[in-house]
């Protein structure tokens, strides 16, 4: 047995084979990376959302610049709940104003800052048709 450091977790590990040298990749990080190549990029809810509202919003700032004057409200209105409620969530689940921001959750978190990011993109393509 000789101890072996792994350069990728840091972990020391113990193996027989001495000749294979003093710094291997462990087990546990060899399973992780073969997993990573397998699934580069999961498609998921959040995924999914996130590409629906893409378009939706694309599509919506397309039709807008063809009829400014109809949907130009509208689409300040959609941009601004999508802002608005983006911003509450974001601010409720990495609390903001009442706790450390480090043990944020951001696997529920991302939804609030994505729902604020497309919102705010709505609302200021909204101002090139309104003005
Ligand atoms: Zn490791």
């Amino acid at each position: 047995m000789s101890a072996i450091d792994c350069p990728r977790c840091g972990r020391v590990w113990y193996d027989d084979d001495v000749k294979a040298g003093s710094k291997r990749l462990c087990a546990e990080c060899v399973r992780k990376l073969k997993e990573r190549r397998r699934r580069p990029w999961r498609l998921d809810a959040f995924a999914i959302t996130t590409i629906t509202l893409c378009v939706v919003s694309v599509l919506f700032i397309a039709l807008t610049a063809l009829w400014p004057t109809i949907l130009g409200v509208l689409l300040l209105g959609y941009g601004l709940v999508l802002l608005t409620g983006g911003l509450l969530g974001l601010g409720l689940f990495t609390g903001w104003w009442y706790r450390d921001q480090e043990d944020t959750d951001w696997s529920v978190a991302r939804w609030g800052q994505m729902l604020a990011l497309m919102g705010g993109a709505c609302a200021m393509a909204s101002y090139f048709a309104l003005r």
